[in-house]
């Protein structure tokens, strides 16, 4: 039996209904927009696995209004699980890279409404700054909600950040989480297990970096390959090898490990575009590589955390 009794990892639908007392559902919100990786502000190819739908792609159109959205995806939610609570998911291209008057505004429309617990708000790691974080960290207070950030960081092994465009590197990543935690928001990370050039000791040091750092939510994701883009076309010309499923399941496994218990696993795998993948998963389903993931943790007996046993002076103990 694991210590967490039902699940060798940390579930993030057991962690919301620890939380909140029921199950909470996410009401995406598409906002038209781009990223300073695309429009030249910092890059203009983007990262080099990013398909130019701001790697969000399971949305309502962004034509609509944040209110309409909302509604139409609350209806749907309600009607079909007869939810009751949500969190407000601003997940395509950059939320933050806009003027602050209105990333406000929207923030604003966002926390309007009783059934309203949180919201999330996916941007780059060095596309938020103190003015930004001070006033989530105020509406967090005055609406009694939380606010959370998912920064892309996809690896903390730097050179690798190089090779795939990201055009940041880890230091803006460890700024901006200590920059939110220092306000009480939680941080949610992006991480890709095996992108090209990447190795298990980058999986393991991804697991303790964002140990250190106190990240609350990790979402991992396995590398998908999309047609038209550099790294699709790479692909295509065969400059590199997708890692072997069972070594990944081994990255996986060891990322867990390694991992403090308390983070919140909210993706174990992610699913591509489905008509514009050139790789995606092995060619088999994301269901069948989280039953893998979760057979090859029961095989081996071990659990997320096992290994979190590296912070505060190992030497000393
Ligand atoms: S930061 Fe995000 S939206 Fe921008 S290019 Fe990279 S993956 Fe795409």
């Amino acid at each position: 039996m694991t210590p967490m009794n039902v699940s060798r990892y940390n579930l993030y639908s057991e962690h919301l209904i620890r939380r909140y007392g029921e199950k909470v559902y996410k009401l995406p919100v598409n906002l038209p927009g781009t990223c300073p990786n695309r429009d030249g502000k910092l890059g203009t190819g983007g990262c080099a696995y990013c398909d130019e739908q701001g790697a969000g792609f399971e949305a309502l159109s962004s034509d609509l209004s944040i209110e309409e959205q909302l509604a139409q995806n609350r209806v749907f939610f309600q009607k079909r699980y007869k939810a009751k609570k949500f969190i407000v998911y601003f997940q395509s291209f950059t939320n933050t890279y806009l003027p602050f008057d209105q990333f406000c505004a929207n923030m604003e429309k966002a926390a309007q409404g009783e059934d309203i617990v949180g919201i999330s708000v996916s941007t780059r790691p060095d596309c938020i700054n103190d003015q930004y974080l001070d006033f989530l960290a105020g509406l967090q207070d005055e609406k009694k909600i939380d606010i959370s950030v998912e920064l892309g960081l996809q690896t903390v092994n730097y050179h690798t950040l190089l090779s795939v465009n990201r055009a940041h590197t880890l230091a803006e990543f460890i700024d901006a989480a200590i920059r939110l935690r220092s306000r009480n928001l939680e941080t949610c990370a992006h991480i890709i297990l095996n992108l090209p050039g990447d190795e298990m000791a980058d999986a393991v040091e991804n697991a303790k970096v964002l140990s250190a750092l106190g990240v609350k939510y990790v979402k991992i994701h396995s590398l998908y390959i999309v047609k038209g883009t550099p790294l699709g076309e790479a692909y295509l010309r065969s400059e590199f090898e997708v890692t072997p499923l069972e070594e990944y399941l081994d990255r996986v496994v060891a990322f867990l490990e390694y991992l403090d218990p308390a983070s919140v696993i909210q993706r174990l795998v992610s699913r591509g575009p489905f008509n514009k993948v050139l790789f995606s998963n092995w060619g088999i389903s994301w269901w069948q590589v989280k039953q893998k993931i979760e057979s090859r943790l029961e095989e081996m007996d071990t659990f997320q955390g096992c290994r979190f046993n590296y912070l505060n002076g190992r030497a000393l103990r």
